[in-house]
């Protein structure tokens, strides 16, 4: 397992190979109990899980506030944590049995984080959690300019939301007036991955979110910005 994370992971010191083995372990055990990934091959969970998590990696500095939201088994909030401890990062996603593991998961990690139960829709109203973080990240919850909606109201102005995806020219083009009518300007960095195409789209926010935004929970999804 160790050689497996090792070769994924060249960043990775052996405090967080530690911490990415004891993640592949608790991964593998709760995902017979419950529908965590689909993924469960060991040198699989490491490349297209921990190594892809990473990409954000560099543009995230020591206390830093970070939400992800619809992170699911903690993709990639939870492998960023690991790479850097200081980060002050909350994870948020709408079903509540994602959070349980998540929480057993922080534990045995030693790390800690906020965890948010909740629809992004109904958090990015909320004043807790509206407009507070430096950056919003997401992976594989919604098409871009569904997610521009979800994510970048929780963005204070001068902040980011940075969105993993694949190929995006498609929906990068179908984002211009989500973008327009959200106040971001949309910027997209190529990866290098042996995952096929892959990129991390970049939302930077130049003024707050008009107030309508999200609009309520389902809508975002039905009739996209
Ligand atoms: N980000 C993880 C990853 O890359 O493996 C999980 C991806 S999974 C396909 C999508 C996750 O987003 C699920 O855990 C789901 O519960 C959550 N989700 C979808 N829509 C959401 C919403 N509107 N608000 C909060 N969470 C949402």
């Amino acid at each position: 397992m160790r050689d497996i994370l090792k070769k994924a992971l060249p960043q990775a010191d052996e405090r967080a190979l530690e911490r990415f083995e004891i993640y592949q372990r608790l991964l593998g055990e709760w995902n017979e109990r419950m529908n965590l990934t689909a993924i469960t091959d060991p040198v699989e969970v490491a490349e297209k899980h921990f190594a892809d998590s990473l990409a954000a990696l560099p543009y995230l500095k020591p206390g830093m506030k970070v939400i992800d939201v619809g992170t699911g088994a903690g993709f990639p909030g939870v492998p960023l944590l690991i790479m850097e401890p200081r980060l002050d990062l909350t994870l948020a996603d709408s079903l509540q049995k994602r959070l349980t593991f998540l929480d057993a998961l922080l534990q045995e990690l030693g790390l800690t984080a906020e965890l948010v139960h909740g629809r992004a829709e109904d958090l990015g109203q909320n004043r807790l959690y509206r407009e507070r973080y430096d950056i919003a990240l997401s992976r594989a919850v919604a098409s871009l300019p569904v997610l521009l909606e979800l994510t970048t109201p929780f963005v204070k102005v001068g902040g980011t939301a940075i969105a993993y995806k694949g190929d995006a020219a498609a929906e990068l083009e179908n984002a211009k007036g989500a973008a327009f009518l959200l106040h971001v300007q949309l910027r997209t960095v190529a990866l290098d991955s042996d995952l096929g195409k892959r990129c991390l789209v970049f939302a930077d926010k130049a003024a707050p979110t008009p107030k309508q935004y999200p609009r309520k929970a389902g809508t975002p999804n039905k009739k996209p910005l």
